[in-house]
């Protein structure tokens, strides 16, 4: 493969994301770099500091004094920080889900988290998931994948990974968030979620995650090969 390669991939909350791009960069050897984890440390952060999260130039104005960093475990697992403080399960609650849809309208805190991330990428072979990595993170990544799957089974495969944490929430709630964030993740006016002009589309609705990773696996090896 190319010395440095960068891969993008983006989609709606649920399609699969973090698992495929997880798997994708161990098998190539790439760093991961799960961006929306940090949209959720801001968002998390919001949370803790009482700042209101309909109100964004008082998320602007603190966004100044979230220090988000991230780490990897021994395990190469990503992990997020807020200051010394180890973060990485607590972002995961489902108010924090919708605490991150909401800070990542503001413009300052998409431009902080941007310049974050390409600080955190640079010189690496990276694979990065989130809404907008295609379109504004890495424009000129090798390779630029968008991930959908229908509302109903992205809202499913969400129900049975928090079941499996023992956090019960009704299907519908599940499904209903999802609705909400995919509406705001689509509308807002900064870095909309939408697929990059030349982005391959994959919709898994109906594949398991190796038969995704493969093809990304796959289209990548193609992308490498061709820019080599
Ligand atoms: O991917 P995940 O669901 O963890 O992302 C949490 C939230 O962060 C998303 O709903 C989305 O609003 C936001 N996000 C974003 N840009 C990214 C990654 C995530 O706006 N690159």
């Amino acid at each position: 493969m190319q010395d440095v390669f960068s891969i993008a991939i983006d989609g709606p909350s649920g399609a699969g994301k973090s698992s495929v791009a997880r798997a994708v960069a161990e098998k190539l050897g790439a760093m991961y770099l799960d961006t929306g984890a940090m949209y959720r440390a801001v968002g998390l952060y919001m949370l803790k500091a009482g700042v209101p999260l309909d109100n964004p130039d008082a998320i602007a104005e603190n966004c100044r004094r979230a220090d988000v960093r991230v780490g990897y475990g021994k395990d190469g697992q990503q992990c997020v920080y807020l200051g010394e403080e180890d973060v990485s399960e607590a972002i995961r609650a489902a108010e924090v889900s919708l605490a991150a849809s909401s800070v990542s309208t503001v413009p300052a805190v998409r431009a902080r988290m941007v310049a974050l991330q390409r600080e955190i990428a640079q010189g690496h072979s990276v694979v990065m998931d989130g809404r907008d990595i295609g379109t504004k993170v890495l424009p000129n990544a090798t390779l630029k994948v968008f991930l959908t799957a229908s509302a109903e089974v992205r809202a499913r495969r969400r129900y049975d990974e928090l079941s499996c944490k023992g956090m019960h929430e009704p299907y519908e709630k599940v499904l209903e968030e999802l609705i909400r964030r995919d509406e705001v993740d689509t509308h807002r006016e900064a870095s909309p979620l939408r697929k990059a002009e030349d982005a391959v589309e994959v919709d898994c609705s109906q594949m398991t995650l190796e038969e995704v990773v493969e093809t990304v696996v796959s289209l990548a090896r193609q992308a490498v090969e061709g820019k080599a």
